[in-house]
């Protein structure tokens, strides 16, 4: 019998950092489109996998000059590439035991149900009553929470003792029944700081206005996020004033976002950036909700995850489009290593 120690250690040796068990009666109030009961109605457990955001990978967003270094290895890669890869194959490992497994390492773009959380019109339908509409979608943070990994913070990103808000979720939903593990307190890391509301480039998360409920037993409460102004902000953009006119996502998909953006000050492009790996397109780089909560744990010494040099070691850096560029001195022809024109190294990089 395959028991909660093997599917773990399988799990890690996969290459998830974090493994966590819930059974899956900590479910019993999930809202029918987020319920993994309307997914695999015979379900007895859901593992969840933890994989860290490298701190390394927000370096070059903190320093202002890399910034797909996130949107890539922090972000699209682990959700599109890396995570679905252990998953599938600790799945198999289910499956050769004779139990089913739904490898969901991924974000399900064919979701039923908006970022907000609304219904998508005119999107799909049931397929008979007392379904849900396709697809389901499984909230993986709190799944995170309800597993044990760690709770949600104020800012509703899930908190770890390892990584604290720095990771993303994959979960396995399986007929298989294993030994669950406690759930985290709610409080233990988060001790409303506030650095995330403070940091939010768009003042996304309200200092003043929650979210409650009870889940898996426990009372949780948590910002009231904007999601419509965070998606618009964790890209760079900023609403344009009644009479200016913005170009920053005319040429991407983004229904009635034509002209009415500009680039804001977290952003040094004038145009948004393409998406990297599907999905990785935070220009923010999550300054926020990561980076200022994860400064704010590791200077209360709270995460496991330790490093020899603090994050931060400069004021937060901010662009001002209403300036002039910051003139370069290049002289050209210029072959010193600052000079554009140098291209002894060229970009060509395989
Ligand atoms: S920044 Fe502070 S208040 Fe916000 S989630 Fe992190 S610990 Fe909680
Ligand atoms: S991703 Fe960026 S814009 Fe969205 S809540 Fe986090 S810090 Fe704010």
């Amino acid at each position: 019998m395959i028991t909660s120690q093997d599917i773990k250690a399988a799990a890690k040796r996969l290459g998830a950092d974090l493994v966590g068990i819930g059974s899956i009666d900590r479910w019993s109030t999930a809202p029918i489109q987020m319920d993994p009961k309307q997914i695999m109605p015979n379900a007895k457990s859901i593992i969840a996998l933890g994989f860290r955001v490298m701190r390394g990978s927000l370096r070059g967003v903190e320093e202002g000059t890399y910034f797909s270094n996130y949107s890539s290895m922090g972000y699209g890669g682990i959700t599109y590439i890396y995570m679905p890869m252990t998953v599938i194959n600790l799945s198999k490992m289910i499956e050769d035991a004779g139990y089913e497994a739904v490898p969901m390492g991924h974000q399900s773009d064919w979701r039923a149900i908006d970022n907000v959380g609304f219904m998508r019109e005119n999107y799909s339908r049931p397929v008979a009553p007392g379904k849900a509409a396709p697809d389901v979608m499984v909230n993986l943070r709190i799944a995170g929470f309800l597993c044990g990994l760690g709770e949600i913070g104020y800012s509703k990103m899930l908190l770890t003792p390892e990584f604290g808000p720095r990771q993303r979720i994959g979960i396995i939903i399986t007929d298989l029944e294993l030994e669950p593990d406690p759930i985290m307190e709610p409080g233990t890391l988060c001790n409303r700081c506030m650095a995330c509301v403070r940091e939010c480039p768009g003042g996304c998360i309200p200092a003043d206005r929650t979210v409650k409920d009870n889940i898996g037993g426990y009372d949780l409460e948590w910002a009231d996020v904007d999601m419509t102004r965070c998606d618009w902000t964790f890209q760079g953009g900023e609403e344009c004033k009644e009479g200016e006119y913005g170009n920053y996502f005319d040429h991407v998909w983004s229904p009635g976002w034509k002209g009415k953006f500009k680039s804001s000050s977290i952003s040094p492009f004038p145009k948004a950036p393409n998406p990297l790996y599907n999905s990785g397109k935070a220009v923010c780089g999550a300054k926020g909700c990561t980076r200022a909560c994860m400064i704010s744990l590791e200077r209360r010494g709270v995460l496991k995850n330790k490093f020899v040099n603090p994050f931060r070691t400069q004021k937060p850096w901010s662009v001002d489009w209403s300036q002039e560029p910051h003139k370069v001195d290049y002289k050209a022809p210029y072959e010193g290593k600052d000079s554009p024109n140098n291209t002894k190294w060229d970009t060509k990089t395989d």
